[in-house]
């Protein structure tokens, strides 16, 4: 086929062998490609290219659109035998940097998905059902996109720790089929001193979530925190009061030293910024010259 028309799908490591109208509902455009990246024919195992047809497979992995009308990308790909006798691998099936193995979608589809949920801010559902793909396929895109652009926090000198309820509670059957009552809340931390803003969100709002995002962190983080404002959940409290996390140094790192709302640590940090803060605690090695003010 002309190679114009492997240039406008655009799609890198396939070309297109033939358009034709169709599909279920009989206006979808079927684009036939075929595989053209040499490395799709070497051992995933071993690394050697592979002369052996085992079979020829076909599937559709879904793609962006085009135009008003649906379009199928129609993948004639090859399984290969391994021809290496030393490899453990007997066989394997071609896969392209635009559709790595077991995915259903294409590597631009799902940038797309994640950018639009992650910078145009649109909801999830809207844009998995504008690309006819699962909620969680979309879901899934976005995490994708977010881990790519999300950096490891700068350390902080006051970390803020705070709950946000996630939806309101409802009640579930669960396998047993005893109703269960789900009250969905997460835990934020924040940057109180900086600009970083939020700093992560981690599910649920018990002390295991606080210490282990605490222990996630690089000790160059957690010793850099001077002071830890929360709100008044006793969880928190015990989290990094006298939260014990083996194996990574955060060992009751903090103790209460009181406060209200509205106090103030290094100058007016807290009371321009965390009018809810009504405990304020500071690292134990630092109590003896640094107490809020
Ligand atoms: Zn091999």
């Amino acid at each position: 086929m002309d190679h114009g028309t492997s240039l406008l799908l655009g799609l890198e490591g396939v070309e297109v062998v033939g358009v034709s109208v169709g599909g279920p509902d009989g206006r979808t455009r079927v684009v036939d490609v075929g595989t053209c990246d040499p490395a799709a024919s070497c051992c995933p195992g071993c690394g050697v290219r592979s002369t052996s047809v085992k079979e020829r497979v076909v599937c559709t992995p879904r793609d962006i659109g085009y135009g008003d009308a649906p379009i199928m990308v129609r993948w004639n790909k090859i399984r290969w035998r391994c021809v290496n006798s030393e490899c453990a691998r007997g066989s394997f099936t071609e896969a392209i940097g635009q559709v790595p193995r077991r995915r259903r979608t294409t590597t631009r589809l799902r940038e797309t998905i994640g950018r639009a949920i992650g910078d145009a801010a649109r909801s999830v559902a809207e844009v998995a059902a504008g690309h006819g793909v699962s909620w969680h396929t979309a879901h899934g895109a976005f995490v994708d996109i977010a881990a790519t652009a999300l950096t490891d926090p700068a350390p902080t000198s006051v970390l803020g720790i705070d709950e946000t309820r996630r939806g309101k509670p409802r009640w579930v059957r669960g396998g047993d089929g005893r109703w269960v009552r789900i009250d969905p809340w997460d835990t934020g931390f924040v940057d109180l001193a900086g600009d970083q803003g939020l700093l992560g969100q981690v599910t649920g709002r018990t002390s295991a979530v606080v210490i282990d995002w605490l222990a996630a962190q690089p000790a160059p983080f957690r010793d850099a925190i001077e002071y830890v404002a929360i709100d008044p959940a006793a969880s928190y409290a015990a989290a990094v009061a006298v939260g014990q996390v083996p194996d990574s140094g955060v060992t009751g790192l903090w103790s209460f030293v009181g406060g209200q709302a509205g106090s103030s640590i290094n100058g007016s940090v807290l009371t321009s910024v965390c009018e809810s803060v009504s405990v304020v605690m500071v690292s134990r090695h630092r109590l003896r010259t640094s107490r809020p003010r």
